[in-house]
């Protein structure tokens, strides 16, 4: 019988694990502080234990893992392609492989780890048991530090072929002209829809230091430079997003992440720029807020572990497809290809 597997939602201040069963029921969760500036071997020390410490829950030996991690990930290697200044350091991180060779020395078994972006397990987790649950095309946005997207075809994450699908953040935005984005470059839409960018620019024009939520706060007291912050922010992402809905014609947009909960004046100024940008056969596209918060991320994780032993279940099959994979769903139809995890030993199914 397949049992439990342990879900890591690994974000730059914080690391949550958790037990999750393969009909999504979690339980023994516990976070930890992410000692980011201590670099990443603090870091892997930090998530080696609160899996092993998670795990002692578990009824059996907990043979597999999955991570949604910050950072854009190679999910085939589990290796960090790039991430942010949030976690010094971070990309070129061998995520998977040392977090295998960690547990393995605490555990004296085998074990396989999933590693991907957290925006992607996010966006798993709510196509699983969510708000997108039953929607065959999802894409989410989440909007908080920063901005980010994922597109789930039938279940699965479209990676892209460099592992950078789904980076809405960078795309180049009207109302973030000469406005520097985290990447360096200027114009991108984090630049202006982000939580921090809001902070910024509204302590720009006013001199008041304040967050993204006490920016917010500030505009529906009717303080008219943080009105002007929020729904320029609200109205870049409006535009962002109906981009991405005039090239996708998705089953329904998700939207999380902090920032998301801005409040009506945020969502509506959102809401209405998608639809009024939309062509109309589109405009009744659907938008909606995460309905799992903070679980999603560990389910999507959890999810595309399960997927690993599905493929132990059945040798040989489950491979991913050598061609490089379009995100078509008549591509993804009637096959589970998950990534191949990270794993320690050549008996269970190889890595790629
Ligand atoms: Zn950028």
């Amino acid at each position: 019988m397949i049992g439990s597997v342990v879900a890591v939602d690994l974000g730059g201040t914080k690391t949550t694990a958790a037990l999750v069963t393969p009909t999504g029921a979690i339980s023994a969760r516990h976070t930890v502080p992410t000692p980011a500036a201590a670099g990443p071997s603090a870091v892997l020390d930090a998530v080696a234990e609160v899996v092993d410490h998670v795990s002692t829950e578990a009824t059996a030996p907990v043979r597999k893992v999955g991570v949604g991690s910050a950072g854009l990930v190679d999910v085939d290697t589990g290796t960090i392609v790039s991430a942010t200044n949030a976690m010094p350091d971070w990309a070129g991180t061998a995520l998977g492989a040392e977090l295998v060779a960690r547990l393995r020395s605490r555990w004296g078994h085998s074990v396989r780890v999933h590693v991907q972006n957290d925006v992607d397990a996010h966006a798993t987790g709510e196509a699983w048991k969510g708000a997108a649950r039953g929607r065959s095309c999802v894409l989410m946005v989440t909007v908080g530090t920063g901005v980010g997207a994922s597109l789930v075809l039938d279940g699965k994450p479209r990676y892209g072929a460099h592992w950078g699908a789904g980076e809405i953040g960078h795309v180049p935005t009207p109302r973030a002209e000469g406005l520097r984005c985290a990447c360096g470059r200027l114009g991108h839409l984090e630049a202006v829809a982000a939580g921090t960018a809001v902070a910024r620019r509204y302590q720009a024009s006013t001199g008041i230091v304040a967050d993204g939520e006490q920016v917010v706060a500030l505009s529906l007291r009717g303080d008219v430079t943080a009105t002007r912050m929020v729904t320029d922010a609200a109205v870049a992402l409006g535009q962002a997003i109906a981009g991405q809905v005039t090239v996708l014609d998705p089953d329904i947009v998700v939207i999380g992440g902090g920032f998301a909960n801005a409040g009506p004046l945020w969502w509506a100024a959102m809401d209405d720029t998608v639809r009024s940008e939309l062509v109309p056969v589109l405009q009744a596209v659907e938008i909606v807020p995460t309905s799992l918060g903070a679980d999603a991320a560990l389910l999507g994780a959890a999810r595309a572990a399960q997927d690993l032993l599905s493929q132990d279940a059945e040798p040989g099959t489950a491979r991913r497809p050598s061609a490089p994979h379009r995100p078509t769903s008549a591509a993804s139809a009637g096959q589970s290809s998950p990534r191949d995890g990270i794993h320690d030993h050549d008996s269970e199914n190889r890595p790629s």
